[in-house]
């Protein structure tokens, strides 16, 4: 499928762009050529979005809001780091009108280099939580994502799970899997745990933490499940969508490794986010923001966090079945945006505790 379609969003896939997650459909424009003019990036009735998420459903979605509004959006995509080069490399020209990425993290170090401008907008106080947005609006969550346990039932009982503060107990000794601490999912819970507990505690923790790893970390998270599966560990802390993407997949071999594990979200459940700002240099920063607006309204948030298996930021919407099968959880109040805000020190800590 191409992604071009003649009423709806246009996508452009960096050459070098395309991340880790589902890839986009093949890159294509109008007239061939690619380049600004070309794609009409310039004229009032038109949104330019940069983003760093990338699903193939992302056109439809789109759509919907060109029908409401008349306003084109068009898609660049890439990677994160990629496409906050390219819009400090086009700098006051940039084209950019919104950027959108995962991680909280991630939307802190844009915030950090001035890439975006504060949004004031009623709609988007009232549909996204407090802790999931910037107080000065620089960012608005989007969707949420939960750090989860992920367990063999038939090693482990779900009693013996509390908090990842117990993780780092002695009990837990050889028992533990997790990525490397290079990885930002990582970064942002330890980040986390510094807001919840201090910088001292945090460390203690990662050191006791460390020192139960059943393995030396390797792999993305989905590695982490399917060694909890195959007996190498006993509870892996992974992100949740990856555990519901291997149970709806269509190979059975994915389904198998799902079902020999169980969930478990932890007693104050560590959340991060996808999210969106308007650009500091954004041509159309009114269109823009309609465009975050829209995003939270309803039916996009169903349809935007359900690419990606996530949670909506939005409460009340309605969830998919394999998500509502996880149960209620309590999440985690503290603001997301802590998490850029204690990455160094959290990076330093998993540094000193050795975590590869
Ligand atoms: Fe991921």
């Amino acid at each position: 499928m191409t992604l071009f379609r003649q009423l709806g969003p246009i996508t452009i896939a960096l050459a070098l762009g395309l991340g880790s997650c589902q890839q986009a459909g093949p890159s294509d424009t109008a007239s061939g050529n690619g380049d600004s003019e070309a794609l009409n990036l310039s004229g009032d009735k038109v949104v330019n979005v940069y983003s760093a998420r990338h699903y193939n459903t992302d056109s439809e979605l789109y759509e919907g809001f060109t029908e409401q509004t008349g306003i084109k959006v068009n898609i660049i995509e890439g990677k994160d780091s990629e496409l906050l080069e390219r819009i400090k490399g086009e700098g006051e020209n940039s084209p950019a009108d919104v950027f959108i990425t995962v991680d909280a993290g991630r939307l802190w170090r844009a915030e950090e280099e001035g890439m975006f401008q504060p949004s004031a907008s009623e709609t988007l106080d009232n549909n996204i939580p407090k802790n999931l947005r910037h107080p000065d609006g620089l960012w608005f969550g989007l969707s949420r994502r939960a750090r989860i346990m992920v367990y063999d039932p038939e090693k482990v009982t779900e009693q013996e799970l509390s908090t990842y503060e117990n993780l780092a107990s002695p009990e837990w000794e050889g028992r533990v899997c997790i990525r490397s601490s290079s990885n930002i999912y990582n970064q942002s819970l330890v980040a986390w745990l510094i807001e919840k507990n201090g910088a001292d505690e945090t460390e203690a923790w990662a050191k006791g933490l460390v020192s139960n790893f059943a393995r030396e970390p390797e792999g993305g998270d989905v590695p982490q499940i399917r060694g909890v599966a195959q007996g190498s560990c006993e509870v892996a802390v992974v992100n949740h969508y990856y555990l519901a993407r291997l149970l709806k997949s269509e190979k059975a071999k994915d389904r198998l490794v799902a079902k020999k594990v169980a969930a478990f979200f932890p007693d104050e459940t560590h959340m991060n986010i996808s999210g969106a700002g308007v650009l500091a240099t954004a041509p159309h920063s009114e269109n823009a923001l309609q465009f975050i607006e829209y995003l939270t309204s309803p039916r996009a948030q169903e349809f935007f966090a359900l690419q990606n298996n996530e949670f909506p930021a939005s409460q009340g919407i309605e969830l998919d079945p394999v998500l509502e099968s996880f149960g209620e959880f309590t999440a985690s109040p503290i603001n997301v945006g802590a998490y850029g805000k204690n990455s160094a020190q959290a990076i330093e800590i998993m540094d000193r505790a050795n975590w590869k």
